[in-house]
């Protein structure tokens, strides 16, 4: 009786006859080099299970969300107007510079989907940070100040804003959908200045925000806490030297324990344990405490290529 994966087996020999591939699988010699890659690729295989782990589809997705917005330009350096934008061009920066920052508003409630830092797939710095907005979100202006420029830069930021601020600092809003303020138009903290938006290249909608101080690109980060709607300190130092050492660098770990010991602030150093956040790695929640990759590899059974799962608690000291 033929059943119906016999009519399939008869099916196929057919073909296989009709095309000349009658021959079974040993009769063909393969270079020694391709069964070579072959016993690599199996020796190479994870186990399945492994792979199905609840952290690791978390690493990816955050990897996912680090990596999958396309990188703006620098307006500073590489935009079309970036004479416009880089008026700081030939000016003295400062080695250091304390930098108020306790007037301040959060440009947007949105959680951050992407953070400062080097992106290792586009060999290039991400300026700024992503924040999750709906189009049609208002912006605000993080500090007092005036309007520099509204703008449109379809390769990189859409349309954007820079305001100047009093105390120094300027920020650059970007991906934005529709402006609300004019240039030279004098805002303050918290001042609606647009709406979010999705334009320039941007793979949803989100607001791509930058701290600059003379030019510098500050990460916002260590200015704001973004997961708690507030900023770090009152006072930001800028320190031009640690900026220029480190591409990935966090400013945050700038702040020696001592200047904060000295604004009334608890160190962060002081912490024993660091909850692992998107965006993270070894070397970075190292420089923000004050302690080494080597360090926390050791206290925690780590490799520096182990792969850090979100929410896990790391031990620092
Ligand atoms: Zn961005």
């Amino acid at each position: 009786m033929f059943t119906t994966k016999n009519i399939l087996y008869s099916a196929l020999t057919i073909a296989f006859s009709a095309c000349g591939y009658s021959a079974s699988a040993q009769d063909y010699r393969l270079p020694a080099a391709h069964q070579a890659e072959h016993s690599d690729l199996i020796a190479a295989q994870h186990n399945v299970s492994d792979q199905i782990k609840v952290q690791d589809t978390e690493l990816f997705l955050d990897n996912l969300f680090t990596e999958e917005e396309e990188p703006e330009l620098d307006i500073y350096t590489e935009g079309w107007d970036s004479q416009n934008v880089n008026c700081y061009r030939n000016a003295v920066v400062p080695q250091t510079k304390e930098i108020n920052v306790s007037k301040f508003a959060m440009p947007c409630p949105g959680y951050m989907t992407s953070p400062y830092g080097y992106r290792r797939r586009f060999r290039r710095m991400h300026k700024g940070v992503d924040l999750k907005v709906q189009i049609g979100d208002t912006i605000r202006a993080a500090f007092d100040g005036k309007v520099r420029l509204t703008k449109f830069e379809r390769r990189g930021y859409g349309y954007y804003v820079v305001i100047r601020h009093t105390n120094e600092l300027e920020t650059v809003y970007g991906h934005l959908s529709k402006f609300l303020v004019e240039p030279d138009q004098y805002v303050k903290a918290g001042d609606p200045i647009a709406l979010g938006g999705n334009t320039g290249r941007s793979t949803g909608p989100h607001l791509h925000f930058e701290t600059r101080f003379m030019g510098y690109a500050i990460n916002p980060s260590a200015i704001f806490d973004f997961e708690n709607q507030t900023t770090h300190t009152d006072t930001y130092t800028f320190d031009k030297r640690t900026y220029e050492n480190a591409r990935d660098y966090s400013p945050r770990s700038t702040k020696s324990s001592a200047s904060l010991a000295s604004s009334g602030k608890t160190p962060t150093t002081a912490a024993s344990t660091y909850t692992i956040r998107r965006g993270d790695s070894l070397s970075k929640i190292a420089v923000r405490h004050g302690t080494t990759v080597k360090q926390l590899c050791k206290l925690n059974g780590l490799t520096t290529s182990s792969k850090l799962s979100v929410g896990k608690k790391l031990k620092l000291r």
